[in-house]
């Protein structure tokens, strides 16, 4: 079916294709993840120590001729997904070496929506050292720092399906991607229905009923989500999350996404509709499909389903999304926030309005932000949640 054409004659995406369309900024230009994501590898870095006692609490393969299976969902193109998986395959190997057990082979999947930049992130790779013969040796895991000591492979498709065999994976992991629902529900694209996010690119400060349809998307993504896990990983198996919370019990205040999707870019939105740029009905039918969880969202999902037992579910303070050089510098904090933005968002943006109306729009998100300065780095952070499961 041919997509429908909206105003500024750029194709209207409907919800469902969300999954064919969503990725993060990919290549290697200013905006581009690759060079967008050093927030999220300093909050990984501070749950580091949760990730390791999760790993502890994996049974490790008896049959060295098994190959041990890693996984992380919504890698992503930068860096942040290999320095993960080079930690935990390391930490995997030094278990069994601590034992006395010659490691077996790792396999690492590597696994994103198609529309990823795969390939940005397969030149990332360093090149593959291995025992030929069997297993990792430890002489190769002293000089792993500028090799990898398992193999790799992408895996393109949604997380809230089914992705590899029944019984195949011994450790899922997943950071800072959780929190992007499948799609924006139906009854809030309803121009006449209740849900309708009218003046709003977002749920922060939106109207109870529209954030609600998002609370029961995430809900259902997040059950979908467990089941597919719970056929794939193995007895034995855990499963690591990280990803956006909020503190408050109420959806409409998304805490640090909220300011950073409902304050200067919903401003910037209406800058567009205001110099009459785009209508506001083509505003209205802009929405972020992402939704921070609180604690008792997800733990309401987690028992209904039954699938894992909880080890740990905390929410952390991770801080700031914005990572600048010259704190005091108001243009340089005022840039770090539209690339922030453009960086999660500017696909789906460019989808919405074209590329030229996206320059427009993230030109003022900058402008807006560089009023605010140093005051945004301060008030924007961060919360995230920390869900560590087994299988029951
Ligand atoms: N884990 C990386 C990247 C996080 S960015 C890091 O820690 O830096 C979030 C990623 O989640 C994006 O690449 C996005 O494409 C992916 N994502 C969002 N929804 C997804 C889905 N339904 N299935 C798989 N990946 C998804």
């Amino acid at each position: 079916m041919a997509p429908a054409k909206g105003d500024n004659n750029v194709a209207v995406v409907p919800s469902m294709n969300l999954e064919r369309l969503l990725s993060m900024k990919g290549g290697k230009g200013e905006a581009s993840y690759a060079n967008n994501s050093q927030a999220q590898a300093i909050h990984a870095r501070s749950v580091l120590h949760l990730l390791k006692e999760t790993l502890d609490t994996v049974e490790l393969e008896d049959n060295p001729n098994i190959p041990f299976t890693v996984v992380d969902l919504g890698c992503s193109c930068g860096r942040n997904t290999i320095d993960t998986v080079d930690i935990i395959i390391k930490h995997f190997i030094k278990r069994y070496q601590d034992l006395g057990f010659v490691p077996p082979e790792f396999s690492a999947f590597f696994s994103d929506l198609p529309s990823n930049d795969f390939n940005t992130l397969f030149q990332l790779f360093p090149p593959l050292l291995i025992n030929y013969g069997g297993g990792v040796g430890s002489e190769e895991c002293l000089v792993a720092d500028n090799h990898r000591t398992y193999f790799v492979a992408g895996v393109p498709g949604s997380f809230y399906r089914r992705l590899f065999p029944a019984r195949s994976i011994n450790f899922f992991h997943s950071a800072f991607s959780l929190h992007w629902i499948s799609q924006i529900p139906e009854s809030v694209m309803e121009k006449r229905g209740r849900e309708y996010n009218k003046g709003k690119v977002f749920i922060h400060g939106a109207t109870e009923s529209t954030a609600n349809a998002y609370k029961k998307q995430f809900q259902s993504d997040f059950a979908a989500f467990l089941k597919c896990r719970s056929v794939e990983i193995k007895k034995g198996g855990s499963v690591f999350l990280v990803f956006l919370g909020r503190t408050s019990p109420d959806p409409t205040d998304q805490g640090g996404p909220g300011l950073l999707f409902g304050t200067h870019f919903q401003d910037a939105w209406e800058d567009l509709v205001q110099e009459g740029l785009i209508s506001s009905e083509k505003r209205d039918d802009f929405n972020i499909p992402l939704y921070a969880s609180s604690l008792q969202d997800l733990k309401e999902v987690i028992e209904a389903d039954g699938s894992f037992v909880i080890n740990k579910l905390e929410l952390f303070k991770g801080g700031s999304p914005l990572v600048v050089s010259r704190p005091d510098d108001e243009a340089e904090v005022g840039r770090a926030l539209a690339n922030s933005c453009r960086t999660v968002s500017g696909v789906l943006v460019e989808a919405h309005i074209g590329e030229h109306l996206s320059n427009e729009l993230f030109s003022r998100v900058a402008l807006r932000a560089t009023r605010q300065g140093k005051r945004l780095l301060d008030q924007i952070q961060f919360f995230h949640i920390v869900a560590s499961l087994s299988l029951a």
